[in-house]
């Protein structure tokens, strides 16, 4: 029996072409996972990665009836507004004569199984949560003739009903499983995941949902790291990102494990980037992480409000959060940072607080991170406790594929106004510094330092001024109108 594991083609969405929300950054390595779990299992697997290899769905779907799987394991993923045509691809798949089981797996899929079986008849089975155990079980049971309606984990149709007998708890041992299957053609920076979970429940993440809503957060040992490291040095990659959404993990265990995992990765001279939360920094943890190589680092900071962070059950302080930022710095390392400026209960006295915080942090220095760290906004997806919170409250909207995302009213007129205008001109901005012939394209940035420089500068006064009219209250002016002022005010810098 073959086995085809996907990892389907993206589609980039015009709206949230900047925004990675709609999926937790390790999914990346899902597929790969999920095919290297068959082949320990020696099962006959093919692991295509259709993403990688930029294909569209029209390409793959030849692909895949060439290779003709008795069960094809897809990743899906959420594509936005674009995500009906992952559902159209599936469809066109059956019509065009593919007859082999077609399962799903990963964030989206879990989060919103029951609606996909309902209305997508083409889609036979879905893996909730944690997959390698389950796809692996499911694998064996169809060679073996099985109905494989028991497997724990996994949701079915079974004539007009669904079935989906047992929840799965996620693994203990991480070093249990066997290191990702990868596509490294073209690839210089691999992703690698060292631990799985995190210890905090966020109001807007959906990782402590996808693992049944338990506080969990597993590490592997330092040294089945190290040797997955290795093995990718020895062939070529030299350059490595921690995908993991929290990478330092809960306490002083956690420091301590990634302490060893450091001075194992220093003798190999590679360079890397991570994701944290602020409050797992110290110096002597970021002293060994960039002997080790670190080079980047982002921090879930998330705002500068006390009321909002504690809106988002963040679990953080400001005090924190500043000192984690010039601990970064005092070690050479210039910090990203997760931050929403709008989220649906900020006032807009929140909103002068979030601008203090990053001016006083030296946050709005740089046009690639102003305009991004002036107009993220909270994206409320389902399955995450926002969702529900609002849902509950009546002020949330289902919009999108399957009712995916949440449209939630803002309490404050004021903040919803300045959202509007601000999340506009930042996009505009943003698509520029995509497009190759724009003066501010990323790549001119060392040949353009002063226009980079001029529009940093005249963004923020934007912002600054924008924030002083929505503090005035109603009438808020036209936004289109100020949309388009202020464009053509920042264009003039171009
Ligand atoms: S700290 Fe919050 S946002 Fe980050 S992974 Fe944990 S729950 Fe998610």
């Amino acid at each position: 029996m073959t086995i085809l594991i996907l990892e389907h083609p993206r589609i980039l969405s015009s709206i949230h072409f900047n925004d990675i929300a709609n999926t937790p950054l390790w999914s990346c390595l899902m597929g790969g996972y999920g095919a290297a779990i068959l082949k320990e299992s020696g099962l006959q697997v093919k692991f295509l990665n259709a993403a990688e290899k930029c294909w569209d769905f029209v390409k793959t779907k030849e692909a895949i009836l060439e290779i003709s799987p008795s069960l094809l394991s897809i990743n899906g993923i959420y594509l936005w507004e674009h995500t009906g045509c992952f559902f159209d691809f599936i469809a066109d798949l059956k019509t065009s004569g593919f007859n082999g089981h077609i399962n799903l797996f990963g964030f989206f899929p879990t989060l919103a199984w029951t609606k996909i079986l309902e209305k997508y008849l083409q889609v036979d089975s879905i893996i909730v949560g944690e997959h390698e155990k389950t796809l692996d079980d499911l694998a064996k049971c169809m060679e073996n003739g099985g109905t494989c309606q028991d497997i724990p984990g996994l949701a079915m149709r079974k004539e007009n009903s669904l079935i989906y007998n047992n929840k799965r708890q996620p693994e203990v041992d991480l070093d249990g499983f066997s290191f990702p299957a990868r596509d490294l053609e073209g690839v210089s920076t691999a992703s690698i995941l060292a631990s799985r979970g995190c210890y905090n429940h966020c109001s807007f993440c959906p990782i402590p949902t996808f693992y049944n809503n338990g506080p969990l957060w597993r590490g592997r040992s330092p040294y089945n790291i190290f040797k997955e490291i290795k093995e990718l040095i020895d062939l070529g990659i030299r350059d490595f990102y921690f995908v993991d959404p929290n990478f330092v993990g809960p306490g002083k265990k956690g420091k301590e494990r990634i302490i060893q995992l450091a001075e194992l990765l220093a003798p190999l001279e590679i360079t890397f980037g991570m994701e944290t939360r602020a409050n797992d920094l110290d110096s002597r943890l970021l002293e060994s992480l960039v002997k080790a190589g670190l080079k980047s680092l982002l921090l879930g900071i998330e705002s500068g409000s006390k009321k909002i962070l504690g809106k988002l059950n963040k679990a953080g302080s400001l005090n924190t959060s500043e000192k984690a930022i010039g601990l970064c710095r005092s070690f050479g390392i210039e910090p990203e940072i997760g931050f929403l400026m709008f989220t649906p209960d900020s006032s807009i006295i929140d909103i002068q607080e979030n601008f203090e915080f990053l001016l006083r942090n030296n946050l709005l220095d740089r046009l690639e991170r102003t305009v991004n760290l002036l107009s993220h906004y909270q994206i409320v997806l389902k399955g995450t406790a926002g969702y529900n919170l609002f849902k509950t409250q009546g002020r949330l909207e289902k919009i999108g594929a399957l009712g995916f995302e949440g449209e939630i009213s803002y309490a404050d007129n004021a903040v919803e106004w300045l959202k509007e205008v601000v999340v506009h001109l930042c996009r505009d901005l943003l698509y520029q510094m995509g497009q190759a012939d724009s003066l501010i394209h990323w790549q001119y940035f060392d040949d353009n330092k002063e226009i980079f420089k001029k529009i940093n500068g005249a963004l923020v006064q934007v912002f600054k001024e924008l924030l002083k009219k929505s503090q005035k209250g109603r009438p808020f002016p036209d936004p289109e109108i100020t949309k388009n002022d202020m464009r053509r005010f920042l264009h003039g810098f171009v």
